[in-house]
């Protein structure tokens, strides 16, 4: 896979992979794009598992981008299977 145009930066240590139990890498935005800011939410930091792949999002690192209607996104499991097709992108790294 290609490391350019990266759109992620690793900023330390996550949390253990709840799926393979490894550490994972803490990931924040490199930039916070236009493409970010027109999605109704997107997440500041998440935990990137480099051996299987996993990402963990928090919701407590969730922010809304203010000029989305954030009814319309209720918090389901749904929407971030959603938000995970929409961040196809950090699947490349
Ligand atoms: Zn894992």
């Amino acid at each position: 896979m290609s490391k350019k145009n990266k759109s992620s930066v690793s900023i330390g240590e996550g949390n253990n992979c709840p799926k393979c139990n490894k550490p994972m890498e803490r990931r924040e935005h490199s930039k916070i794009t236009e493409k970010i800011l027109n999605q109704p939410f997107y997440f500041s930091e998440w935990d990137y598992c480099k051996p299987c792949g996993h990402i963990q999002m928090y919701e407590y690192k969730k922010v809304w981008n203010k000029n989305k209607r954030a009814d319309d996104f209720k918090k389901t499991q749904t929407d971030f299977e959603e938000y995970n097709e929409r961040m196809d992108f950090l699947k490349q790294i």
